[in-house]
């Protein structure tokens, strides 16, 4: 008898990861010998500064940093993460307990689910959102409730029109800003709104601020836990891999509530043994060199994609306002176009691939994600190309 490979219930109910899909339609259209230009993945796409690479040299020569790291994380490296959240937050931790290591961002989102949901109980997730809020609720036997972030309301989920009986049974609650797709950002007085909620519904706040560095136009984006009361219920993750071009490198943290990130922690000593110390060197550098003139080069670098996108998109029609920060430009579609055969049309009739808004959640409809990962060059290669598919939509040809 053949043993059986069915995957698990949870497995199951796992949709396949968006990019893996989009991937394979793109390599699709490559295989026919077309040059394919790709803004759907948000992958910066410049390399580490020297500093931090150098610094991971050093690490990997030290054999101390050889064996297994502890997993609350080297002490220097948790203090150098506090140093950094109190200058450029203004938010004071306790390297001993209110800072962990975690191996990415996307880790620390996706595990910690496991610590404080039980079956059945609710996670509210933004929608449209980072797919790894729900995936991490549905392996944890949670019940995700999507939060829509809609235009009207500045992309800010509206925390009264969350149904009571959801705002009971819910344990967590994620959410994020400058937000990803939709690349809106949310003031310190939002972040006050949604302490009160946590206070009042007993739900535990994780903020993703993957991407609290990459702003533009002088605005500077606060950390969930600078507003009063934060600390009582929540947690903060934050990642080198946006701010310093280290998405492969897997360095994040996770900072707050001390008995948050012990759940977090416990979860993660079972499943993982921590980030490797050479790692953790690396990451000291990137939290304590002067990296300014990189950090000032890079985003005037999205900055300057970011106004050759929109500019070059309102000009051919498609009017989209420049976004304050993030990584990407959620672009409403013309009409009834819908956002998977928007991103249909864009791969197979401009060899353009944008993210369909919809795999971010049924409130991405009538979306598409453009990642400005890309060279200028490129983006302008892409808006040229990606004219008539929208003059074709908007005569409602498509
Ligand atoms: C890129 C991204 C992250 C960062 O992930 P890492 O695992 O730290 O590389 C986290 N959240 C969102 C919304 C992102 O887009």
């Amino acid at each position: 008898m053949p043993v059986s490979k069915e995957f698990s219930k949870r497995l199951k109910a796992l949709p396949e990861y968006l990019f893996v899909e989009i991937d394979r339609a793109k390599k699709e259209v490559q295989a026919s010998g077309v040059d394919v230009i790709d803004l759907g993945i948000v992958d910066p796409d410049r390399p580490t500064p020297d500093k931090i690479i150098e610094a991971m040299e050093r690490g990997t020569k030290d054999p101390a940093n050889h064996q297994y790291p502890t997993n609350y994380g080297m002490i220097e490296f948790r203090q150098k993460t506090a140093a950094w959240y109190l200058k450029r937050f203004g938010v004071e931790l306790d390297p001993e307990a209110e800072v962990l290591p975690v191996l990415g961002s996307k880790e620390g989102i996706g595990h910690i689910p496991l610590a404080f949901v039980n079956p059945g109980d609710v996670v509210l997730v933004p929608d449209p959102g980072y797919p790894v809020y729900r995936a991490g609720t549905i392996t944890a036997g949670g019940e995700p409730y999507p939060m829509g972030l809609v235009e009207e309301n500045a992309f800010l989920p509206l925390l009264g029109e969350i149904p009571l009986e959801m705002a009971e049974r819910a344990r967590l609650m994620f959410i994020n800003y400058p937000n990803n797709p939709t690349a809106a950002v949310a003031s310190e007085e939002f972040f006050g709104e949604v302490v009160l909620f946590a206070e009042e519904n007993d739900v535990i706040v994780c903020h993703d601020a993957a991407y609290s560095e990459m702003t533009y136009d002088g605005y500077v984006a606060p950390s969930f836990l600078s507003v009063e009361g934060a600390k009582e219920v929540g947690i903060e993750f934050n990642s080198l891999s946006k701010t310093y071009n280290m998405t492969g490198w897997r360095i994040g943290f996770a900072v707050g509530n001390a008995q948050i990130l012990a759940g977090l922690a416990k979860v993660k000593s079972n499943v993982d043994s921590g980030m490797f110390q050479a790692l953790q060197v690396a990451g000291i550098a990137a939290l304590t060199e002067d990296l300014s003139d990189f950090r000032k080069t890079q985003v005037a670098t999205y900055q300057r994609r970011r106004d050759l996108l929109c500019d070059g998109l309102t000009t051919i029609g498609w009017r989209i306002e420049k976004p304050k920060g993030g990584l990407c430009v959620w672009a409403r579609l013309p009409g009834n176009v819908s956002s998977s055969s928007a991103a249909i049309d864009l791969l197979c009739k401009a060899a353009v691939v944008v993210a369909p808004g919809v795999g971010f959640g049924k409130y991405g409809q009538g979306y598409v994600r453009f990642s400005l990962a890309c060279p200028e060059e490129k983006i302008k290669q892409a808006v040229k190309r990606i004219e008539p598919v929208y003059s074709e939509w908007t005569k409602g040809v498509s």
